[in-house]
């Protein structure tokens, strides 16, 4: 009778491990299923989808190669970006930190803003790898400019989306539609169109990725320490 129980137990216990595991690989699974419907490329970024917002965990690291083109070393990070799902164009413009991500690229690396650590334009400061980033001394590997590993840009068609601001917006490579540049970019570096709506685009001269912020960023996905 007891080891009926016991070996009962046992096969309770092992069901139970067993469907423990599967709710969490089905909870990954679905996860990385929400990434890859918001042109998320990288398997290691993860996104859960709420009412307002993509919840966006990344390492940050770089899922291509990177050269050494500064004193530091890309470490993992543990970000946890809130992206808005619905963003307004809001009353006034927001600057962008010097300091820090700004924004989340399609491969869960971020972007900083265009100028580094003494205030000068990154891109002229400081070397770039060819992909164009770099890792700053805290280990956050980002980019400053358009990333050239991150997606390949077809002719004569619009760039796809390669990232989300932080203010919910997405961002665009170097081609608007037709495959040429635009060229009624605001200040912020975004333009609308009738099928995107409000959109950011990178450009090849200043500010390179964001020059403000149109919408509203969310103010928990900055990090002051970086
Ligand atoms: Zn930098
Ligand atoms: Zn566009």
């Amino acid at each position: 009778m007891r080891e009926t129980i016991s070996i009962n137990d046992y096969y309770k216990n092992l069901l139970l491990k067993h469907l423990r595991l599967f709710l969490v690989i089905l909870c990954l699974q679905s996860s990385w299923a929400e990434a890859q419907e918001h042109h998320f490329t990288n398997p290691q970024v993860r996104v859960q989808v709420t009412a307002e917002t993509l919840n966006v965990s990344t390492t940050g690291y770089p899922n291509h190669k990177w050269e050494k083109v500064n004193p530091n070393r890309p470490s993992k990070q543990n970000f946890n970006f809130k992206i808005p799902r619905h963003p307004k164009i809001a009353s006034r413009t927001t600057a962008v930190p010097s300091r820090g991500p700004i924004a989340v690229a399609v491969n869960g690396v971020v972007f900083f803003g265009p100028e580094d650590r003494e205030g000068k334009i990154a891109l002229e400061n400081h070397g770039l790898d060819s992909c164009q980033g770099h890792p700053a001394p805290s280990g956050v590997y980002h980019y400053h400019c358009t990333p050239g590993c991150v997606h390949k840009d077809s002719p004569n068609q619009h760039s796809p989306v390669i990232g989300y601001a932080f203010d919910g917006f997405k961002i665009y490579g170097l081609q608007g539609e037709r495959g040429l540049l635009p060229k009624d970019l605001d200040r912020c570096n975004g333009h609308t169109d009738k099928g995107r709506g409000y959109h950011y685009h990178t450009t090849e001269n200043f500010p390179f990725v964001l020059g403000c912020y149109r919408g509203t960023p969310t103010l928990a996905n900055y990090d002051r320490n970086q």
